[in-house]
């Protein structure tokens, strides 16, 4: 038997199956497409220093600076160091800048003003309205090597993994999950196991019915465009409460321009609406100059994973809502069964050991996680890492430019 099953190939249940398999617990890691081809490969990737959550949600900052160090030690590989600004651009409320650096620094954020002279000396493209910038430790995320890197971690640790295998439906027994049914296309079989662990993100819901579980998830879409564009090396936010179009994330040869936040009830159906790409050029243009139409490379869409507790309290979406681990036990008198809904991708290593510490627990495993320490596969071999990313043939929109094929 297996001890446990995680479903959802996402940087989470990526994450859970790495960190468990460390603690020397058996795990199969299924999930129904290519690992990152549900939110983790459709989002905007940046590696949230905090800033942008700051001074509305202190607790949630905390959280991402603190896995923002830790990932780029762990996980320089799968990123790109860019640093980030929050640029006050003409008509912004100066107030919103100095509440931002102030709430920095009062959280250990380094900042740093720079003059529009200077800003514009570090980022020659800004446009003409920038009147001052401030530097955060900001990042880029390529989410489908984070996400290869942590399976395949989890696998030269002993995890089993069944990419493209779709969770038909939860086994049951005496009150408590044990194994799933699933189906990879040649047919259908039993995954028996001790502890189920639900990483299905904006599917959770659906995934947690199968278990007569009521989990109301709050999808919410937001578009990104990747435009041909050379000349940024720095991400760029706007210093103004969350709104669409405020984040630029630079790549090699391109930016992704991003996003909208349209609540939708199915995160397979729903409208993509073109106007939402013409924000983004209205939007991030006010930021950055130069940007054009014409030299569209990719518009996709992505769902966040919102819990709906989260939307009830926060309304608005700049606000950081931070991840949320359900233990079917407590909640629904179901054992054997934890869903893990919510957070960023920042923050994906501290959900997975919250997670596999609830699992470790329930397991009787005395083990403690090491995922914060350990370097993360392929970081002192960096070359290696696109290779396994062919070898699961993984092609998601976030980062599909910068993958070697
Ligand atoms: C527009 C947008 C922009 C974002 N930008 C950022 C950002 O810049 N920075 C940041 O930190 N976060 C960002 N996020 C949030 C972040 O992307 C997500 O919180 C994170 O990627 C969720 O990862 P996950 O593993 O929990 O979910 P997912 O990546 O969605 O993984 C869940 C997986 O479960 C699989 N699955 C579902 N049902 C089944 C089943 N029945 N059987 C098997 N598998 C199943 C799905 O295929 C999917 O791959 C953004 C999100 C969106 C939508």
């Amino acid at each position: 038997m297996d001890t446990v099953l995680v479903i959802g190939g996402g940087a989470t249940g990526a994450g859970v199956a790495r960190d468990l398999a460390m603690r020397g617990v058996d795990v199969t890691l299924v999930e129904r497409g290519d690992f990152a081809s549900g939110t983790s490969g459709r989002s905007h990737g940046l590696l949230h220093s905090g800033a942008r959550y700051v001074p509305g949600d202190p607790e949630g900052a905390a959280e991402c600076i603190a896995e923002n160090r830790v990932l780029k030690e762990i996980a320089p590989h799968c990123l790109s160091d860019t640093a980030g600004l929050f640029v006050q651009v003409a008509g912004d409320d100066p107030d919103f800048f100095e509440e931002k650096r102030a709430a920095c620094e009062q959280l250990g954020i380094e900042t740093e003003e720079l003059s529009a002279a200077d800003a514009r000396e570090a980022v020659p493209d800004l446009a003409e309205g920038v009147e001052r910038a401030l530097r955060v430790p900001d990042a880029v995320i390529h989410p489908t090597r984070l996400t290869v890197a942590n399976a395949v971690d989890a696998r030269e640790h002993g995890a089993t993994l069944l990419p493209r295998t779709e969770v038909a439906d939860l086994i049951i027994e005496d009150g408590a999950v044990r194994g799933a049914l699933v189906e990879d296309g040649s047919g259908e079989f039993e995954i028996r196991a001790e502890y189920v662990v639900n990483a299905t993100g904006a599917w959770a819901g659906t995934l947690a019915s199968m278990a007569d579980i009521d989990l109301e998830m709050a999808p919410s879409s937001g578009v990104m465009v990747a435009v041909e564009y050379a000349d940024l090396d720095t991400v760029l936010n706007r210093a103004r409460p969350a709104a669409d179009g405020d984040i630029v994330v630079p790549h090699d040869e391109q930016v992704i321009l991003g996003t909208t936040s349209v609540d939708v009830e199915d995160p397979d159906e729903f409208e993509r609406d073109d106007a939402e790409i013409d924000r983004m050029f209205a939007e991030c243009g006010a930021m950055l100059s130069g940007l054009d139409r014409e030299r569209i490379d990719r518009v996709y869409w992505g769902v966040r994973p919102l819990y709906s507790a989260d939307r009830e309290r926060h309304a608005g979406r700049g606000i950081s809502r931070g991840f949320h681990l359900l233990d079917h036990a407590e909640r629904d008198g179901i054992g054997g069964f934890a869903s893990i809904v919510g957070g960023k991708l920042t923050t994906y290593r501290a959900m997975a050991e919250a997670t596999s510490d609830r699992v470790c627990k329930r397991l009787g495993v005395d083990s403690a996680c090491s995922t914060a320490e350990e370097p993360l596969l392929g970081r002192d071999e960096p070359g290696r890492i696109d290779g396994l990313v062919a070898e699961f043939e993984a092609d998601n929109p976030a980062d599909s430019d910068v993958i070697a094929r």
